[in-house]
């Protein structure tokens, strides 16, 4: 079986990076907020320009902790797309707020400006919940629209949040994930762009102030002094261990985005005709977290591909407003049409840095097979 993902090649490549870095930290014993933490918050922020990166236990954290300094809460509506991981509605619900769910574009899987217009007008007209927030998520790697998301959030006084869990690294125009939002909340997921080896996410900013307020929300509110408790908090590091495995893979990230988009590149031209491959926004590069094709007869396809040895995975096989936890925020089948039509339809091929050529043709050529058999 060819890796869905392939962690192996890239530790091999890595190893004595990784663990003189890993021995450094057993070394010093500074588990908690070590030195490895304080150096990568500066390098990330570095690597996309943003003034400040606060680092965090997982891309969970990163969305809850913006919205516990937001102060987001019971009344409160948080807009966000419909074809998304659950993590970010639960998030909000956690918070006591209400998810309302929001259709995305066919074509580059995010969320679709004007329906989100649409159900801010709804939301306001009902009267019964406050419009608080926007999450907008940059699936499988490619940037949503931040320039329509920020003039529409300040326009209606929403506070704007990137989940780019997904998308660290990529770009739109001149200008990083990281900054194209107020605030951007990622993830080191190991399967993520840039993973770690365990848990682990951040949020970029350019706020001082609220840096700040992260950082103590992140160390059970704590205020100047220790046991200086001035907010509610939590506890959501980033351990040290997991900051010196990614100071490692960062070095070799952009290089590793170089890869990712000529195995993107790559599977369009052996698949162009053939399925509906990923859309190309211009001027914005996708991290390319996934390889998302389209297909009819999905099942099929599938199991051809598993029979040559080939996985595939479905992100995702149901909108949120249509799973169980999150039904009563929705308004059922139907109601988000393309959602709907994009979870009975998207397929991802394998997609990682370590792809060689032969076997991105072997896989093109697999799934040509399988649409016309
Ligand atoms: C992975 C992911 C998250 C959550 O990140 P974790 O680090 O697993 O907590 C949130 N949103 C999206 C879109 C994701 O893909």
């Amino acid at each position: 079986m060819i890796p869905f993902v392939d962690l192996k090649a890239q530790y091999a490549r890595l190893k004595p990076k990784i663990d003189a870095r890993i021995e450094r930290v057993l070394s010093h014993g500074q588990y908690i907020l070590g030195p490895e933490v304080v150096a990568l918050e500066a390098e990330l922020a570095r690597f996309c320009g943003a003034r400040h990166c606060v680092s965090l236990a997982s891309g969970t954290e990163a969305l809850r902790v913006p919205m516990m300094a937001e102060n987001i809460g019971p009344g409160d509506a948080v807009f966000m797309p419909a074809f998304t991981f659950t993590a970010t509605a639960e998030v909000p619900l956690a918070q006591g707020a209400d998810p309302v769910f929001v259709d995305v574009d066919e074509d580059n899987f995010n969320i679709a400006i004007p329906d989100l217009e649409r159900q801010i007008a709804r939301v306001r007209a009902e009267g019964k919940l406050r419009p608080r927030a926007v999450v907008a998520v940059d699936l499988f790697g490619l940037p949503a629209d931040y320039a329509a998301l920020g003039a529409l959030c300040a326009r209606e006084k929403l506070f704007l949040l990137a989940d780019a869990a997904q998308s660290f690294g990529a770009r739109s125009g001149n200008r990083a994930v990281g900054t194209l939002a107020p605030v951007t909340a990622t993830s080191f997921f190991p399967a993520k762009p840039l993973g770690g080896y365990g848990d682990g996410g951040a949020v970029f900013l350019d706020d001082a102030e609220l840096a700040a307020v992260y950082r103590s929300i992140r160390m059970h509110g704590e205020g100047k002094e220790r046991y200086d408790i001035v907010r509610l908090g939590t506890n959501a590091r980033l351990d040290t261990l997991q900051a010196a495995i990614l100071l490692a893979k960062l070095e070799i990230f952009p290089e590793e985005l170089e890869r990712r988009e000529a195995v993107a590149r790559r599977y369009d031209d052996r698949l162009a005709g053939a399925v509906k491959t990923p859309v190309r926004v211009a001027g914005m590069l996708s991290a390319w977290a996934q390889y998302t094709i389209k297909v009819d007869r999905r099942a099929h396809v599938a199991a051809q591909l598993k029979a040559e040895g080939i996985p595939t995975a479905i992100y995702y096989p149901k909108p949120l407003h249509l799973q169980p936890a999150y039904a009563r925020f929705g308004s059922g089948e139907g109601s988000l049409p393309v959602s709907e039509k994009l979870s009975g339809r998207v397929l991802s091929l394998p997609m990682h840095p370590y792809l060689d050529d032969a076997t991105i043709d072997r896989i093109a050529a697999a799934v040509r097979a399988a649409i016309a058999s």
